[in-house]
């Protein structure tokens, strides 16, 4: 069975809304911790059996596993559209993505955690080698903007590295989860290996809490923080994907019809409601007006609400009240508004706001604003420009566009991730891994790196001939000091060895 089982009473059940309607879409339990460790503990016996399968066994079953997604699309997408509030479109687009990181995980996890041998340095008559195995049970704790996409870059990923999961989604969007461990139940020949608990905070809590071996976290940076402190009682590991400030940065040779159309899209995409959203935008002096006119004329265009609308109402009254605040801080702080503003919000449909005249006193330009707001700040320089970007605590993804020199930009990014004439392109490619720095968390999903992340590193030396000199013995000769301290010249003084070596670095350039 892939959800935990329970047997709530009507007060033990957790309602899930459609945002746009505030109709209950369905219910589902709360998990208590009994119930979530009975759960790790069904996984930690399926992980056993699928850690030893052979890379081919468990690539046949993820693939089962990818198509029976697919083939359930439609339902996924509805669900993902209902709970969550963003356009169908948006909710294709989300399945669509994270079925491609499925697939890529199984093509290449065989790879990722194939053995390396590796040089021995001083001990020549060792066989050195890296080795990568599963680590158990992944906890995966999600959030409700991409409620499939999200929590799919780590499930897809330690589950092709050979672990099981329990995943516990955002209390915002359980039913989506739900479904996805239906379907694998359905699928796998272990129906524990993907359980889903659901709850909120405390069930979130327990999961932290409890006998994983790793805890994929995504969410924000204060829950982030509880969650790598229930996590410490055991000393388990934790990955911490979390929220942003992302900057975009736009140069006098950009173009600029390009750059504003991707502005508004990498801003305005999900409500704006995506921890790698363009949630800052610094543009240079001599292109700043025509910029704003080019991102004010998108953003006219778009549609708001509806099932084919661009934009879809906010997931959460909560996060309306955030971003209404921020907007409010900066009118009051001297910032101008184009479009929307604070009195164009409706429920839970917030007009795209874009603001000019803004600056780092205003929160609109220090926290996380995840609403359809595009501040715009003017530079007057490159250097400017780079300097406002890395100022701040966050260090997730970032954008910028230009002409060649546009290159060394990207590179003086403080930031895990950076698109170059191009927004949120890093998250859609996946061999690139994922994951921020500073109050954006750390750790990796996606890519090689993403995949080695649920592993355990296993270091092996087998001696494969001896040497007269034994450095594993307390059988040494009398002269040994003497040898050893002619060692020590030879290989890492003035000795003719570093030398050699020396020469031998220079002549290939290194
Ligand atoms: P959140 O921190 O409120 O909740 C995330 C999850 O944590 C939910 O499932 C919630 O029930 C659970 N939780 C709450 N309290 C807990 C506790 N004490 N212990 C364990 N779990 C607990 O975040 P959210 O509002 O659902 O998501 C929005 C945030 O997620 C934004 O900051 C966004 O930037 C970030 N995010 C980051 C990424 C990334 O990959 N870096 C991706 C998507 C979203």
């Amino acid at each position: 069975m892939a959800t935990a089982t329970s047997t709530p009473s009507a007060s033990d059940r957790l309602s899930s809304f459609n945002p746009a309607t505030g109709e209950v879409v369905g219910t589902v339990p709360v998990h208590t911790a009994a119930e979530v460790d009975a759960a790790v503990a069904r996984a930690r016996i399926a992980s056993q059996s699928w850690s030893h399968l052979s890379f081919e066994a468990r690539g046949e079953e993820l693939t089962a596993f990818r198509k029976a997604l697919a083939s359930h699309a439609d339902e996924l997408a509805e669900l993902i559209h209902r709970e969550n509030g963003k356009p169908l479109i948006e909710a294709y687009t989300e399945v669509m993505m994270a079925l491609s990181h499925l697939s890529h995980a199984v093509g290449r996890a065989a790879d990722a955690m194939a053995p390396r041998r590796v040089s021995s340095g001083v001990l020549a008559n060792f066989r050195s080698t890296i080795s990568y195995h599963p680590l158990g049970v992944i906890g995966v704790i999600g959030p409700w903007n991409y409620p499939l996409f999200t929590p799919m870059g780590s499930i897809a990923y330690a589950l092709a590295a050979g672990n099981a999961v329990v995943f516990k989604p955002s209390e915002l969007t359980p039913l989506l989860a739900v479904k996805l461990a239906e379907i694998a139940a359905k699928t796998f020949a272990l129906p524990d290996l993907l359980q889903v608990v659901t709850g909120a905070g405390a069930t979130g809590a327990a999961l932290a809490k409890s006998a994983v071996d790793k805890v994929a976290f995504t969410g924000s940076a204060a829950t982030g923080k509880r969650v790598m402190m229930a996590a410490a009682e055991r000393l388990t590991p934790v990955l911490l994907e979390l929220g942003g400030k992302d900057p975009m940065i736009v140069a006098e040779d950009a173009d600029v019809e390009k750059a504003a159309e991707a502005c508004v899209y990498g801003a305005l995409t999900n409500a704006g409601q995506a921890c790698i959203s363009v949630e800052r935008v610094y543009v240079a002096d001599a292109v700043h007006d025509r910029f704003v006119e080019e991102v004010v004329k998108n953003v006219r265009a778009l549609k708001i609400g509806g099932d084919d609308g661009h934009l879809g109402a906010m997931t959460s009254s909560a996060q309306v009240t955030i971003v209404k605040d921020h907007l409010e801080d900066a009118i009051a702080k001297g910032a101008k508004v184009h479009t929307g503003g604070p009195d164009a919000i409706s429920g839970n449909y917030i007009q795209p706001t874009v603001l000019t005249n803004v600056d780092h006193t205003m929160k609109v330009m220090s926290d996380e604003t995840f609403g359809p707001v595009i501040p715009i700040q003017r530079v007057a320089s490159l250097d400017e420009a780079v300097r406002l970007a890395n100022d701040t605590t966050y260090g997730l993804g970032s954008s910028v566009f230009g002409g060649k020199s546009i290159r060394a930009i990207a590179s003086r990014l403080r930031a895990g991730m950076t698109a170059i004439n191009s927004v949120m392109a890093f998250s859609g490619i996946p061999s690139l891994p994922f994951g921020g720095i500073g109050d954006s968390g750390f750790g990796r999903i996606h890519g090689d790196e993403g995949i080695r992340e649920f592993t355990r590193v296993k270091s092996t030396a087998e001696q494969m001939m001896s040497l007269p000199m034994n450095m594993m013995s307390f059988r040494q000769p009398k002269d040994m000091p003497t040898k050893l301290k002619g060692m020590i010249k030879q290989l890492y003084g003035d000795g003719v060895v570093a030398k050699a070596t020396d020469t031998w670095r220079k002549l290939r350039g290194r």
